[in-house]
């Protein structure tokens, strides 16, 4: 028997530290980690001991006997990643090079970090340097609620990827922890409130913004960014009063990303189904009046560099009463793609990729259900209308054949009529206040997560990015992990070399300087009451939790 990686995998790789037996690929230290859409079990080397089990936060690794239908897939997608990637062989260095390094802190100093950002990067970040004694954090962020994109951006309908709170209340359960909630940086505490009473500060403050795709049209009502779609699903306070006009037949979906899967599926879902869930009351309201019965996700390349990962491509062919429909000539391959699948010698994951569509392609649609269609080599041209989105204009895109898999547009014009184009083309870093910005990247200019006055510019001492404003905006939850501990570990050398100024200030003035300002930071406990307020409110009605979405209740909940 062998265990098996599923669809809620996040790639924080805890599994493949846990593992005696060196059988989950990539490891953090192999040059595909970066770019994996998930990780895999070898199913030749798994000893069957389930150490994995115990260390996933995601609950994503089954024994195969206790795989479900569509879990039983996975084996497959799992054993086809070592056909074309050295399995059995120790890749791996000694052991203790596996470890993070462990910078020298002496106990009778102590170093405090602010951690701007409440996300997983910042919790990765806090968790690495929290390992080490003398080491103090205060997490600051702008909502009262903590956890990021994990409670504001992980679709409701996933509850399994949100098992990874349960790590982050344990790592904000350390003595050595404070939350200073409902805390703007920038507006109740600057910059230099921070450098003055910390000897470190992390920006861990994610990509809050969305691309634009530069077409008329893109200002029309109905013409909405995906991410304001996400954050009023998931109850952000900031997009508690949106209105989405839903009585359209068809939306439109531009790009092809995650994000892009993650709206089409709560579009598209029975309401009952996300009744369970802890999607907003106020979007389970308007899901439940909605007419929208086609959803179009439009993407500018071919199938074989579509954004999406296989797991929530599958997540959404598998949608019951939901037709997932495929024009198999959209699905034509690049030369070089085309001639590496049909010789076998192409990237496994691609290969499941162009698999999956081309079985979806050969499945007959029925006029009863809901329908998701992908498109593929299509380009946004315009969106029309007039009052409101009437149709989109998209180009039929060609493969220019160098380099491999980029395309050109061609004169052939084809209008989609719709009702709604949501724009998932990714997030956006904004510039932080009194930090350089490199604007061609959106991301703050870094070294191993130490703030540069440029792009390969001189290091501004103690002052760290992680996450996504580090990064730029990709990767998954445990993507963060080895980002946040690069961040701890360049905290942690540079304060084990001297290279951090000790604080002149003290950091106990800083709840009364946030009061003098307007604010009413909101601590641990603060968040422990709207916690079990939340929860208490689901048990009651048979789901994980009802999100309180208004900051002043969130504020009443906290001070219960
Ligand atoms: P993404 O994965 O970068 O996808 C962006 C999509 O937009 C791509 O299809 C891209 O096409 C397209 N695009 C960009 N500019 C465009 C333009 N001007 N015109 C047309 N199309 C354009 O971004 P995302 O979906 O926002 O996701 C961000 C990260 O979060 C990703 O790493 C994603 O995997 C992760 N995430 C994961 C989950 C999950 O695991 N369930 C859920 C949500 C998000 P090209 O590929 O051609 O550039």
């Amino acid at each position: 028997m062998v265990h098996v990686v599923t669809q809620s995998c996040c790639n924080d790789a805890g599994c493949v530290t846990a593992c005696p037996a060196n059988a989950i690929h990539p490891t953090p230290d192999e040059p595909g980690f970066a770019t994996a859409e998930m990780l895999y079990i070898d199913p030749s080397t798994c000893i069957d001991c389930g150490a994995c089990i115990d260390e996933c936060p995601v609950d994503a690794i089954f024994p195969e006997t206790e795989l479900n239908a569509k879990g039983e897939r996975y084996l497959a997608i799992n054993a086809a990643y070592y056909t074309d990637h050295p399995s059995a062989a120790d890749t791996r260095g000694p052991a203790e090079s596996r470890e993070p390094s462990m910078a020298k802190t002496s106990p009778e100093r102590t170093l405090r970090v602010a951690i701007v950002g409440a996300g997983p990067a910042g919790f990765y970040a806090a968790e690495e340097l929290l390992r080490h004694p003398g080491v103090e954090v205060d997490m600051f962020d702008r909502s009262p609620t903590p956890y990021g994109l994990v409670r504001a951006g992980v679709a409701p309908d996933h509850p399994s990827t949100k098992g990874v709170e349960r790590a982050f209340a344990s790592i904000a359960a350390s003595t050595s922890f404070r939350y200073l909630l409902n805390v703007e940086v920038g507006k109740h505490v600057m910059h230099a409130d921070l450098t003055s009473r910390y000897g470190a500060v992390i920006y861990s403050s994610g990509a809050s913004t969305d691309n634009r795709l530069g077409i008329s049209g893109e200002d029309l009502a109905g013409s909405i960014p995906a991410t304001d779609f996400v954050a009023w699903y998931n109850g952000h306070p900031d997009n508690a009063d949106d209105t989405f006009d839903l009585s359209v037949h068809t939306a439109v979906v531009v790009g092809n990303g995650n994000v892009a899967l993650d709206v089409a599926r709560i579009l598209v879902t029975d309401v009952e189904a996300l009744a369970k869930t802890d999607i907003a009351d106020h979007a389970l309201a308007a899901l439940a009046e909605s007419r929208v019965r086609e959803v179009q996700i439009v993407g500018r390349r071919g199938i074989a560099q579509a954004a999406y990962t296989n797991s929530e491509f599958l997540a959404l062919s598998d949608l019951p009463g939901v037709d997932v429909v495929i024009d198999p000539s959209e699905l034509t391959l690049d030369p070089s793609t085309a001639s590496a699948f049909d010789d076998r010698t192409l990237d496994s994951t691609i290969m499941t990729k162009i698999s999956l569509a081309r079985a979806v392609a050969g499945r007959r649609p029925t006029a009863r259900n809901k329908r998701v269609v992908f498109r593929y080599l299509l380009s946004p041209t315009e969106i029309r209308g007039a009052n409101g989105v009437s149709a989109l204009a998209c180009v039929r895109n060609e493969f220019t054949g160098s380099p491999s898999g980029s395309v050109t547009s061609t004169a052939d014009l084809s209008v989609v009529d719709c009702g709604l184009v949501m724009r998932a083309i990714g997030y956006r870093g904004r510039p932080i206040d009194c930090l350089p910005f490199d604007t061609s990247r959106s991301v703050v200019p870094n070294d191993q997560g130490r703030v540069l006055s440029e792009p390969a510019g001189e290091t501004i001492a103690g002052v760290y990015v992680a996450g996504w404003i580090k990064r730029g905006a990709s990767g998954g939850i445990g993507m963060n992990k080895r980002c946040g501990q690069e961040t701890a570990t360049s905290v942690l050398a540079d304060f084990a070399n001297d290279r951090l100024t000790m604080p002149t200030m003290s950091h106990h003035d800083l709840e009364e300087l946030i009061a003098a300002r307007g604010g009413t930071p909101v601590g641990s406990l603060g968040w422990l009451n709207i916690d079990r307020a939340e929860r208490a409110a689901g048990a009651r009605r048979g789901r994980r939790r009802v999100k309180i979405v208004r900051t002043d209740d969130l504020l009443r909940a906290a001070a219960r």
